[in-house]
């Protein structure tokens, strides 16, 4: 084996992208904590920022056998940070519920900036890194051992996200407008629902996890969240690319990619991994044995995913 693959590769183009990530959250921490006159954005984006930074650095830098420990630290970090902190502690419903509710009410808020910045307008840089670094629930699905899909992903059940989605919006205009009782921005309310939502988030993906034999079945199928994503993380400027002249096409990416995203069929056609399912984990950059995938920079927009279907 490669002596390389057993230690810590400290070099500069190992931190370019660690070091764009922490200039946007650190640019974007300050210019938000100056206009709004609060120390909280700061800390917050600061925060996130420095943890994200510190992920991606550690996949790059780590030996190829610990690689993905660099994901876990994010995700770790910055997911107990939303739930515990924002959820819990600062009583924000952060579940797609709460921010609709936020909308309705005008009430600007962090739940209603994380979305904003997550789930709507970041995925045009980042895609859906939001997904593999920082989201609570994955952080706890991540932990089943399904971790590479052990079936082909099921056509047309992830319809039952956009159902989810319209179902939610439903219920808060009806219990805004038809019942008049909205939900009081970090009330106890908005925490049982906080509580009552990632209960049943965790209960659910556990489930289809086990049942499915895939850790990620969840977002696959059922989240909401995605609805949001893909509609601007198609022009992500952040993609992954395999360099053809180094692909042998063993198929190993194909294999380990959590998505189930059909990369190989990317190559082909000379185009980046355009699929808005692709989360942005990095997984298949390090166990690809030729070191064909990198992300790059560039702009490109998919229309079709790719994806391996049963
Ligand atoms: S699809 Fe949903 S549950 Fe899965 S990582 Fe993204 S936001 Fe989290
Ligand atoms: S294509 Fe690569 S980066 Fe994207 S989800 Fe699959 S393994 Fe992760």
């Amino acid at each position: 084996m490669d002596d390389k693959e057993n230690k810590w590769d400290f070099s500069f183009k190992n931190i370019v992208f660690p070091l764009i990530f922490l200039g946007i959250f650190w640019g974007l921490a300050i210019l938000l904590s100056i206009t709004s006159g609060t120390i909280f954005y700061l800390f917050n984006f600061g925060y996130i920022g420095t943890s994200i930074a510190t992920g991606i650095f550690l996949i790059q830098a780590l030996p190829r056998k610990h690689k993905a420990w660099g994901r876990r630290t994010s995700q770790i970090l910055v997911g107990c940070y939303m739930l515990l902190f924002l959820g819990f502690f600062n009583r924000e419903n952060m579940q797609i519920e709460g921010f609709f509710m936020l909308l309705l009410s005008g009430v600007f808020a962090a739940a209603t900036m994380h979305y904003l910045i997550a789930k709507i307008v970041g995925p045009l840089i980042f895609g859906r890194a939001w997904c593999s670094y920082t989201c609570w629930t994955a952080m706890i699905l991540d932990l089943m051992p399904y971790k590479r899909p052990q079936n082909k992903r099921i056509r047309y059940l992830g319809i039952v996200r956009y159902i989810y989605f319209f179902i939610a919006l439903s219920l808060v205009l009806f219990i805004w407008f038809i019942l008049k009782k909205p939900v009081e921005p970090q009330s106890s309310t908005e925490l049982y629902c906080f509580i009552g939502g990632n209960i049943l988030y965790y209960c659910l993906g556990m489930i289809l996890a086990c049942s499915l034999k895939d850790n990620r079945a969840f977002c696959k199928y059922i989240c909401p969240i995605p609805v949001f994503q893909k509609a601007t993380s198609r022009f992500a400027l952040l993609k992954i690319k395999i360099d053809p002249d180094k692909c042998v096409d063993c198929g190993k990416c194909e294999k380990v990619c959590p998505m189930d995203v059909k990369l190989l069929e990317y190559k082909n056609n000379k185009q980046r991994i355009l699929s808005t399912e692709c989360i942005w984990c990095s997984t298949c950059t390090y166990e690809c044995p030729q070191n064909a995938i990198t992300s790059t920079i560039g702009f490109d927009a998919g229309i079709r995913d790719r994806l391996n279907y049963r």
